[in-house]
């Protein structure tokens, strides 16, 4: 079967053995997956030898599992899962713990098949409604790992949250995620973006920017150091700054005596837990959270063009169809 991987500074198409089930588990016929940032910034540091795509969407082939999933069904995932029992995990901190890190799929989502663990099926692996397409059923793990993000600032999504203002800056498809998942939770959500085109995009959906307002929480999407001078303006006194991407140059940082005198929380948000798997799947099977034609369709063989034009801003989110 066709796999692909990353090697020597570029993404190959190469044939592999197809992946057998010999535990209980199950093989998934991969229909998509999409390109997710982390993705790109794993090739932007040419890291090598790594799994690459998790934003799976596909068929059930063949499984042995004691879940109620069977073969035939349409499911996206998620790719990690923790123990449960470590300290991490008694703490909420799952993207902390040891098996998280060391659970993934096999080979990678931008496969012809994959094979997951009967834990993946307990916890991540999701039967999506047919009304959504592989592309809009791909966004299971992206939209989750918001809802985490949205939790991780104190809101929950069985409470009232529509006294609280909050910002995403950053609007890449990440952050329109964002966005869209504060408006399911009740929050009044507003975006900015340096990019014209960006901001007009979300502004369509329905997100503005108030250049004189301050806002409870601010959600960094932007992958920019320069975007922590701009939460630091627009969040209250006594707000929340959530971390959520990585920046170009780790050493501009925050200022410690704004966050003193100010009494600022900054808090990050990494991956997602197994319970905002299950609401992120609830949130796009019931159309709460639209994610209707956000994604750019790609073949296989024409991943590295879709990185390309990815890391070059001419797509907003690429799909790819295997
Ligand atoms: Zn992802
Ligand atoms: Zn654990």
């Amino acid at each position: 079967m066709k796999n692909a991987i990353f090697k020597d500074g570029k993404i190959s198409i190469i044939e592999i053995k197809k992946p057998s089930l010999n535990s209980k588990g199950a093989i998934i016929k991969v229909l998509g997956c999409g390109l997710c940032g982390s993705d790109l910034v794993k090739i932007k540091h040419k890291k090598e030898n790594i799994i690459l795509g998790h934003e799976v969407v596909g068929i059930i082939e063949e499984i042995n599992s004691e879940t109620l999933l069977k073969k035939g069904d349409r499911v996206a995932l998620g790719h990690h899962y923790p123990c449960f029992s470590c300290n991490y995990c008694k703490n909420g901190s799952y993207s902390m713990c040891k098996t998280f890190k060391n659970s993934n799929i096999f080979p990678g989502g931008f496969s012809e098949y994959i094979r997951v663990d009967e834990n993946h099926l307990k916890y991540t692996v999701y039967k999506m409604n047919d009304r959504l397409e592989d592309d809009e059923a791909a966004f299971l793990e992206p939209l989750s790992c918001c809802i985490r993000a949205i939790e991780r600032a104190g809101f929950s999504y069985e409470k009232d949250n529509s006294n609280y203002c909050a910002l995403t800056i950053g609007l890449g498809s990440i952050g329109l995620l964002m966005l869209k998942g504060l408006r399911a939770f009740g929050v009044n959500a507003f975006g900015f973006d340096i990019s014209k085109e960006r901001s007009e995009l979300a502004e369509k959906e329905g997100f503005n920017f108030e250049e004189n307002k301050k806002y409870d929480v601010v959600f960094l999407t932007a992958g920019s150091s320069n975007a922590i001078q701009t939460a630091l303006k627009y969040v209250i006194d006594g707000g929340k700054i959530i971390v959520f991407s990585s920046v170009e140059d780790d050493f501009k940082g925050f200022a410690n005596n704004e966050i003193y005198y100010r009494e600022l929380s900054i808090i990050a948000s990494y991956s997602p837990g197994v319970k905002d798997i299950e609401l992120s799947c609830r949130l796009l099977n019931n159309g709460d959270v639209k994610v209707k034609n956000l994604s750019t369709k790609y073949k296989l063989k024409d991943l590295q063009k879709a990185v390309d034009d990815s890391f070059e801003n001419k797509v907003f989110k690429a799909y790819i169809e295997i």
